[in-house]
């Protein structure tokens, strides 16, 4: 007998949203000139209008960050400003609800995501870099590293609070002041998030916030006043930004995409590993750079894996994602949803076998089923480019050095994941896989302490940990 589940829609009552926004600068909200439209994706429903920021809002945001840099942010102790951390990350958790809903309304995410995993891990990343405030003269960073200055940081719509986070939390920690673009379809949590450093009394013009567009974050990485780029997003535009820092003196962290490979090995526990491939690419849509989205299945497995996977997925819910049982909530924007709804089309056109659960997809809003490709090769463009949705690419390998050799036939090097019982195997294959993350046994696992970037084409540096410290200083005098 299977029992349906009743809507358990979570209230929107708790966010207040103003009809218009303008930048976050100095410590004060300043109006904007010109506006466009943020919507709620599962809806289409206009949220409010965000103001498109242009040079001269730039030029007043990087020299709010300057100022506030020379005249109070760089004269205070680690421990004080450990406090101003400590306080935002408390504020934070006091408002989860709050922040957990609005992000659900902004991205389309699930709010089960956005309230067991965005909202907790922004939280932990504050009180982790709290810790470190005080503590950077004993970090083996070099004696009495400094701050760069200021940094002007640059983040997607795929995690837009928790990519604030791990951009904010380790500036501040390090006594660097920001200037921040949020994405254009997500900024309304970024705004929220102005609220709270105006609530915890943080010293005006160390968090600005600037909206906008490409061009808006163009302005930040081009302006003389930055000392330091951190970037999250496409492949594409980190190419432009390492262009159009060559020869400054700018430093600069890029994460950029990824196609990751989930390799399970024949002695796999079939169904944990069924889970956790689940887990690694229909988890945030598929919206997540570091997402598996290559399955290398070992051959003698294949048949049963895959009917297994099919299974797994009928139970996938996708809907409105503020319901509290909704598992794979809305694509985020249209934009979005026509690349990936082409990648697949070249997937189908190519000769990959497509096949998809049934799902009573609403017609407003943007939707994609969760969806697999059997019978990919490596030559197939679903096997060597980003498609950023709820879409997996599955090929099979007979010998483990096929398997390694599959996995790292890609441009990027952000994740993988190997699935087997044996220590040994897992120890041999985490070795030979270049991917800046590997995972053994689990997929998608978090945390502040342990540092995140990739090779080749996904990117520059590490976030995250001590390393991620690092980027954010230089060496002292
Ligand atoms: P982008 O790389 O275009 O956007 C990331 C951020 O950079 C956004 O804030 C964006 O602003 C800004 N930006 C855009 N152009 C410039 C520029 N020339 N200089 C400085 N900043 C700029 O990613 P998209 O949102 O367009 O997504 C495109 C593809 O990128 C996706 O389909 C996906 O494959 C990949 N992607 C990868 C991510 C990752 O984490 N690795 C995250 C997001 C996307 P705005 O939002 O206004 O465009």
């Amino acid at each position: 007998m299977t029992f349906e589940y009743a809507p358990a829609p979570e209230s929107r009552s708790i966010v207040d949203i103003k009809a218009k926004y303008g930048h976050f600068i100095d410590g004060k909200f300043v109006t904007g000139k010109n506006h466009f439209a943020t919507i709620n994706p599962a809806t289409e429903e206009v949220l409010s209008q965000l103001a498109l920021g242009g040079a001269s809002d730039v030029d007043k945001a990087v020299a709010a960050a300057q100022k506030a840099y020379t005249k109070t942010w760089s004269k205070l102790s680690g421990k004080e400003r450990g406090k101003y951390l400590y306080r935002i990350a408390r504020i934070l958790q006091e408002r989860a609800r709050e922040f957990a809903v609005l992000e659900t309304l902004d991205n389309g995410k699930p709010i089960r995501e956005t309230r067991d995993i965005d909202i907790p891990l922004v939280a932990a990343h504050f009180f982790y870099h709290a810790g470190w405030a005080d503590k950077l003269d004993y970090a083996g960073l070099g004696k009495s590293p400094q701050p760069h200055g200021v940094a002007g940081q640059i983040i997607p719509w795929n995690f837009p609070l928790l990519m604030l986070a791990w951009k904010v939390a380790p500036a501040l920690a390090t006594g660097n002041t920001v200037v921040l673009k949020p994405a254009e379809t997500t900024s309304l949590t970024a705004l929220l998030f102005a609220q709270v450093c105006q609530e915890a009394e943080l010293p005006d013009g160390v968090v600005n916030i600037v909206t906008g567009d490409g061009s808006t974050g163009s302005a930040i990485v081009k302006h003389p006043g930055i000392h330091k780029i951190a970037f999250t997003g496409s492949t594409e535009v980190g190419k432009k930004i390492a262009r159009a820092i060559a020869g400054t003196e700018k430093k600069a962290t890029l994460e950029l995409g990824g196609k990751g490979a989930n390799v399970v090995f024949d002695d796999a526990p079939i169904d944990e590993a069924v889970e956790g491939i689940v887990n690694g690419i229909f988890f945030n849509q598929g919206h997540v750079c570091c997402a598996g989205s290559r399955l290398i299945l070992q051959e003698g497995i294949a048949d049963e894996f895959i009917e297994k996977l099919k299974v797994r997925m009928s139970k996938i819910r996708v809907g409105d994602p503020l319901d509290k049982n909704t598992d794979l909530g809305a694509i985020n924007s249209r934009e979005q949803l026509l690349k990936i709804q082409e990648l697949a089309g070249v997937g189908d056109s190519e000769g990959a076998e497509r096949w998809s659960p049934a799902c009573n997809l609403s017609a407003k809003g943007f939707w994609f089923a969760p969806t697999i490709f059997t019978g990919v090769t490596q030559a197939h463009r679903i096997a060597r480019e980003e498609i950023f949705g709820p879409v997996l690419s599955i090929l099979t390998f007979r010998t483990p050095q096929e398997a390694i050799e599959k996995a790292n036939n890609t441009p990027f090097g952000l994740s993988a994941g190997v699935w087997s019982e044996k220590g040994s195997r897992i120890l041999w294959a985490t070795q030979q896989l270049r991917a800046g993350v590997v995972w053994a046994n689990t997929f998608n696992k978090f945390d502040p302490a342990s540092p995140f970037g990739g090779y080749k084409e996904s990117g520059w540096g590490r976030e995250g940990g001590k390393h991620g410290l690092s980027a954010y200083l230089k060496e002292g005098k």
